[in-house]
């Protein structure tokens, strides 16, 4: 009946099957780390602007302040050539009203001052955090690439068991069952525990049972039409 065989080769195909999923997975991380450095990056970029943008509305304000100063510096110094009392007291009252500007502007400027210093604190923190995840980045990028090489290779050597195994089974009963790994998401034969069907989870009929360990004919479950075989086969196969 050649089951034991059989079960033995379909263990080989779940543990290629499971490493050909985790093998997929790797682009799946692989786009998400880049994902999030890419988060990462954009939240520095927009930081770094930020800061730029402070620091020139910082410089603009301070030439803005110093044009005034030196034109407050020339209206006074034309105070001594004024003639009129009149005209006096209108050039004293620009001047004071020009300086109160100015003291405006200075305090403009320390607002800024203390915008620009928290901003550069926080580009330095995000700069840093950049860092680490890049190295963490590469790390993990690394490790993923070791883990698909090893893959790769375990892999192969489980095929070349695959082939070895495949050999031992008669052509017929070997076809059915790729064909039924196929169909039933790479279960094809299943072992009867306690008389419940291990992959649909039926109850298996005791005359069923009774014929299944005799192991004359190919018994499929009656539910998910797998191949089924009693537990005790698989035991053997395995060698415990
Ligand atoms: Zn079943």
């Amino acid at each position: 009946m050649h089951l034991e065989k059989l079960a033995a080769l379909q263990i080989v195909d779940l543990k290629i099957q499971e490493m050909e999923r985790e093998k997929g997975e790797i682009p799946l991380r692989l786009a998400a780390l880049e994902e999030d450095l890419g988060k990462e990056e954009a939240t520095v970029l927009s930081q770094r602007a930020e800061f730029e943008k402070l620091q020139k509305e910082r410089r603009q304000k301070e030439k803005e302040l110093e044009e005034e100063m030196d034109r407050i510096k020339k209206t006074e110094a034309r105070v001594f050539e004024i003639k009129t009392n009149k005209e006096y007291q209108a050039v004293l009252k620009e001047i004071e009203s020009a300086k109160k500007l100015n003291r405006q502007r200075e305090e403009d400027i320390l607002g800024t001052l203390e915008r620009i210093e928290e901003m550069q604190k926080k580009l330095n923190n995000g700069e840093k955090n950049l860092e680490t995840k890049r190295k963490e980045f590469q790390r993990q990028i690394a490790e993923l690439k070791q883990k698909a090489a090893a893959f790769d290779q375990e892999m192969a050597g489980e095929v070349r068991e695959r082939q070895e195994r495949e050999k031992e089974i008669p052509l017929d009963l070997l076809n059915k069952y790729r064909r039924l790994l196929e169909k039933r998401q790479g279960v094809a034969i299943v072992k009867v525990q306690n008389g419940v069907c291990q992959a649909c989870n039926i109850n298996i009929r005791p005359q069923l049972q009774i014929e299944l360990q005799k192991q004359e004919v190919l018994i499929m479950c009656p539910n998910c039409s797998r191949i089924l075989f009693w537990a005790n086969g698989l035991d053997k196969a395995k060698g415990t």
